[in-house]
């Protein structure tokens, strides 16, 4: 199985039970990426390493439908989404630009921008080929 899991809201909730949530589906031979509506640039994860060093890509949809950017630019969709709003998979940011300006200012989990941009930290783990021209 592909399994899309939610940060905000979804993993932030309780982190290390979805850590050996994720680390027990690896186990019995199934994927586990997150999938959030940040921005990779503007709401990149401080975790973002975390998560590789255990096997976990990150996907960033930058408001957009989650579902749209994995089936178009990564060609699939996941078998099972796990998230506090489900809306967001066919519609997603809800948030006009005051709200995420908002948002972004309260936000515990980016990673500070003296740490931008970032090494390469998919290593051993299968990479995620996006189609998007960058
Ligand atoms: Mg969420």
């Amino acid at each position: 199985m592909r399994i899309a899991l939610d940060f905000d809201g979804t993993y932030t909730l309780d982190p290390l039970a979805w850590d050996a949530f994720i680390i027990a589906m690896q186990r019995a031979g199934h994927l586990v990426m997150v999938v959030t509506l940040r921005a990779a640039d503007a709401d990149q994860l401080a975790l973002e390493s975390h998560f590789y060093s255990i096997g976990c890509p990150v996907i960033y949809c930058d408001g957009q439908p989650k579902h749209t950017i994995l089936k178009e630019d990564y060609g699939y969709v996941p078998d099972i989404w796990i998230e506090d709003d489900p809306r967001s998979i066919h519609e997603g940011s809800r948030l006009n630009p005051e709200q995420l300006a908002a948002w972004r200012e309260k936000d515990v989990h980016r990673k500070p921008r003296t740490e931008r941009p970032i090494a390469d930290h998919f290593g051993a783990v299968p990479r995620l080929q996006s189609r998007r021209a960058v």
